[in-house]
Formats: C-alpha cells, structure tokens, sequence
C-alpha cells in the first residue's frame, strides 16, 4: 500500500487526474446531454464513465482526443471551490450521478442518531475553464501541465455504476497519460511487447501448455516442451535446495477435516478450500497449503535443541478456490505446485536463517536469469497473536536480512499478516512489471495450535521459531513469468530444444542423423527436421520456435566433415567442427548463460 500512497502524491497522478477532467469536459462537449458519474487516476492511466444516448465509437475517441488536445494547450487553471450541497446540487441540478453522490456525501454527515455532525457539509468542486467536477482533487495547477503529446486514449469498456450489476450499464473510457512524450511511446512499447509476450499466445505457439475445458477451469496441462522446462527448474532448484541444507519430503494431496480445523483452515481459510470428500464416512479436504503436512513431519520425533534448525522442503502441489471471471492463464489457477518450505528453528538461529533464506532466494532467482529485485517487509498488525518480543525478533531479523543484501526495499509498517511478519520478494521482468514470487514469512500460529516443541538445553520443552518460505511461488505462475520475461526466448540451458539439425536435400538426411545422434549422446536435447521443405521454411520455423542453435547441413558440410550454424540471435558461422558448437553449447549450459 506504501506505492498506492506515494502514486497519489505525485505530480504524475494529478496529470492524470486532471486529464480525466478534460476527457470529460471533451466528452460532454460532443454529447451536451451526457451524464458524468466519476473518472479517477489508476495505474498507468485514468478512466471517466459516462451515460450517453449512443454507444462510443473508435471515430469519437479520436475526435475526444482531438478536442482534449486543444484544451490542455488552453493553459486553463484547475481551480478549486468549496459549496454546500445546496450549492452542489444547482450547479449539478442536471447531473443525476452527481446528485446521488452527493447526497452520500450529506448522508455521511448524519450522526447514528440522524443528526447532522456538521450544518454545513463543505463539498469540494473542481473548475477548469468550462467544466466543473466534483472533486476532492489534486489537480495540476493548470491544464498545460497535460501535453499535449504525452497522453492517449486508448479503449471503451462497459462498467455498472457503482460496480453494481443491478445498476445501469454505463461506458467507460480508459486513457493513459504521461509527464512526456517518451514516457508514453515507452509505455505503449511496452504494451505492444506484452502482447506478443502473453504467455496464453506463446504456450500455445510454442506447445508449452493448455487449459482443457474438458479437464476444468485454471488446471494446467504440462505439455512435453513446457514439461522439459519445469523439469529443468524443478532438479535444479531441488538440488540447490538439497546442497544447501533443505531436506527433501513429500506429502498427500489431501487431509483429514481435523487436521484442517487444528490448523484453522477450515475456521479462516474455508472459502479457499474446495468441498470435502467423503472416505469412509470421514471428511477429507484436498490442500490449499504444504504446512500441516510439513509440521506433523516435525512432530514425528521428540526434537532437541540439537536437533535444529529443520528446513522441510517440497513442490507441493495445492487447490485453491479462485472465481472463474480472475482465472488467468498460468498466473492465476485452482491447482499449482508450490516451491514450499518450512524452517523450524530456536531463537538464536533466526538471523541467520532469514539472511541464509534470502540469499538462497536471490540465488536460485538470479540463476533463473531474473536480476532486478525489491524487497517489502511487513510488520506487525494491530491484531496479532504471539509474543510481542518474538515478533520483534522475527522483524528485526527480516529487516537486517534486507540491508545486509543491499536490496531496494519498502516497509508496510503494521501490514504483516496477525500471525507473523514477513518480507515479500518482488522481481522487474523484462518489460519492468513486478512480480511477486519469494515469500520469506514467520508463523507465531501454527507452533501454537500444532503444540509444537523441542527440549532446550535446560531440559525443558521450548517452542520453536516456524518460517513459511516459497521462492518461485506457484511453478505455474513462475513459468509464465519465465515465458513473458523471455518473450519464449529461453536461455539454452532451459530451451526444450536447444538445437535444430536441418539437412538441405534428402542426400543429407543420413550425415544429419548421424550428427543429430552423436549431439544427443553429448546431452543436447536435439530435433532433426527431416521434412522434405524448403532450407528457408525450415529455419524459418524453426526461428518461430525460438529454438537456441539451427545446424545446417549440405554437400559442403559433409565434404568437409563440419556443421553450419545459424543462431536465434541471426549471428551466422559457416563450417566449423562439430566439437566447436559442442563445447559452446556446453559452455552456456553450464553456466546457464543468457547469452547465445
Ligand atoms: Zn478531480
Ligand atoms: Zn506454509
């Protein structure tokens, strides 16, 4: 929330603001008997929602824009005034929006007994040249602040007022609004780029995954490619894992109803559970979270102080309830494998579990080829459970985990979770979006409820610190993050083909199987395009597939026992030993090079 409060300061949010008033003033200018409800800044942009008599065009958006432009060149101060709601409604007597909004604003003056907390509700109305609003502001001081050359309209959408279906459908119209120039041409870049990045289009493109009606809404279907991909994330990240201290586990998919009731799910977590099934008059629930499973592992033994610290890690796969209108691709679905662990801990290993915990993230984040992170700690809520003097340890270790890492970071002061403050990893992709993937998070409630110990060096039972830890969160949503940083691009290492072998005419089919084969036995993960098409179609092809290397093969070659390469990047190198492709293809494997 610390970003949403330090947009709203900025001179980049009162430029959209005050756009959103010119759209308007645009908007009634073509249509004198429009209605305007409200048009706030959002992210990137602002909308206004108006009822018209006639739908919207893409022909008026840009006579709006037009006309918008000739406004803001105006150099009209945005002036602010403060009336009573006598005077509002005269100035808004044909605005029925504007009327309902506000008699809100006089009905939230009554006290519970009906009595008006103040006489004089003072409204505050905004006016640049012709047009006035209700408005609570901030504006820019006048419209020229706008340029002229720096915002866009950019679509229509339909929108209930007041988000209400039982309401009147009205028309919305998005704009997006910058301090300059570039920063607009950036920005429509960007989104350009976004397109063609949707990971839905490229899964599809490059058959990575899908979604089977027949199967259900936001289940994912691994294809082979996509599959090789995770497969590569999954050993690798399981192996840093295991050299790193984690020990391996694995648990059911499903639960008991007691587990989920001792854990609190089924009390603060239900509306994420699926319905329970029935086994042999038993409930059980499939599960939305690793912990419990990993914390009855902790409890199978009495633990000694010695015995600590214990780090239980998984791909743990879980089922959420998500409504079916915010299922999205890969980043949001009902069942995902989380990269999950559980740190269980005794008060003097805390520091150095956090800062070993983030460093581990940043590895295994830094190896995926993802480089540019923010860190946002959370802190302790008004309402909280446990020990206030841990809370403070557990906060203080996260904080010193952040500064010693030198990462940029935010704090949400009093915005942890009631049971434990955490630090949130957010990783910038290609295109600068955020992506929240790391979770480092303490758990003041689960010891409690699971009764958890270990004996201490003074012979008595202790409860041990617990730490809930995800690096790339959901394998699903990371892996469309992968897709969309990578634009499908992926690095060799990760590439599920990494190289092509395409023999010109069928005389070269044999040489190029016998090459196809010894590269594989080296480890590649090879295709051979034996198709009888035409050399360009077939690295043409196999340019769209965005595989790494392309080994061309024709009477030349085999003469002189070499292979022609031609990169993804376009690069071109005619004649060399196949050991030479080899060892560089080797080369960027092993260090999981981004470059080619
Ligand atoms: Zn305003
Ligand atoms: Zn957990």
């Amino acid at each position: 929330m610390v970003e949403q409060e330090k947009y709203e300061e900025s001179h980049l949010y009162r430029i959209r603001h005050s756009a959103a008033h010119v759209m308007a003033q645009a908007v009634l200018e073509l249509f004198p008997d429009g209605k305007f409800t409200i048009g706030p800044p959002i992210e990137n942009g602002f909308y206004y929602d108006f009822d018209l008599p006639r739908s919207l065009t893409p022909e008026d958006l840009e006579q709006i824009e037009k006309r918008m432009r000739q406004i803001v060149q105006g150099k009209h101060a945005f002036e602010k005034a403060i009336v009573s709601a006598e005077e509002a409604k005269k100035i808004f007597a044909d605005q029925p929006y504007k009327l309902e909004l506000i008699e809100g604003i006089e009905k939230g003056r009554l006290d519970e007994y009906g009595n008006p907390v103040n006489e004089k509700p003072d409204i505050s109305i905004y006016q640049h040249d012709t047009f006035v609003d209700l408005c609570r502001g901030p504006h820019v001081e006048n419209t020229r602040e706008i340029k002229p050359d720096a915002f866009k309209l950019m679509n229509i959408a339909g929108a209930y007022w007041r988000g209400d279906e039982k309401n009147k459908m009205l028309q919305r119209i998005y704009g997006t609004a910058w301090e300059k120039a570039d920063d607009l041409k950036g920005y429509l870049w960007k989104l350009e780029e976004a397109k063609k990045r949707d990971h839905r289009k490229l899964g599809k493109e490059l058959d990575l995954f899908s979604i089977s009606e027949e199967v259900g809404a936001g289940l994912i279907l691994w294809h082979p490619k996509g599959a090789m991909i995770r497969v590569l994330v999954e050993d690798f990240s399981r192996n840093a894992h295991l050299a790193n201290g984690y020990e391996w586990v694995f648990s059911p998919h499903i639960g008991r109803a007691h587990l989920w009731q001792t854990s609190g799910h089924l009390d603060f977590y239900k509306d994420g559970m699926y319905s329970p099934m029935d086994i042999d008059g038993e409930r059980f629930y499939a599960k939305p979270m690793n912990c419990p499973f990993h914390i009855e592992i902790f409890k199978s033994h009495l633990r000694s102080y010695r015995d600590l610290p214990r780090r239980y890690a998984e791909y743990g796969t879980v089922y959420r309830y998500e409504r079916s209108g915010v299922l999205h691709g890969l980043t949001r679905v009902r069942g995902f494998t989380q990269d999950d662990a559980h740190i269980f801990c005794r008060p003097d290993q805390v520091e150095e579990e956090i800062s070993r915990a983030l460093e581990f993230s940043l590895y295994v984040l830094r190896s995926m080829g993802l480089t540019d992170f923010k860190a946002y700690l959370s802190t302790k809520p008004e309402k909280f459970v446990g020990d206030p003097a841990k809370w403070d340890t557990a906060t203080e270790a996260l904080r010193r985990a952040i500064e010693s890492h030198h990462l940029p970071y935010e704090v949400d002061e009093g915005g942890g979770a009631f049971y434990g403050s955490k630090i949130d990893l957010k990783v910038m992709d290609a295109l600068d979006r955020e992506w929240q993937l790391s979770t480092i998070q303490f758990d003041f409630n689960l010891p409690e409820r699971f009764g958890l110990e270990y004996i201490g060096e003074d012979g008595q039972p202790h409860q041990p610190y617990m730490v809930h830890r995800a690096l790339l969160g959901s394998m699903e949503r990371f892996f469309g993050v992968l897709i969309e940083h990578f634009g499908g691009a992926f690095p060799v290492w990760l590439a599920p083909v990494q190289a092509v072998v395409i023999p010109i005419a069928d005389r070269h089919v044999e040489y190029a199987r016998g090459v196809a084969k010894n590269l594989r036995a080296e480890g590649l993960r090879v295709e051979l395009d034996e198709r009888s098409e035409r050399m360009n179609a077939k690295i043409r092809d196999a340019q769209k597939q965005k595989i790494p290397y392309m080994l061309v093969l024709g009477d030349n070659e085999i003469e002189c026992g070499r292979v022609s390469l031609r990169v993804r990047d376009g690069s071109q190198e005619n004649n060399i030993p196949l050991d030479d492709f080899l060892g560089r293809a080797q080369d960027r494997i092993l260090r999981r090079a981004a470059e080619l």
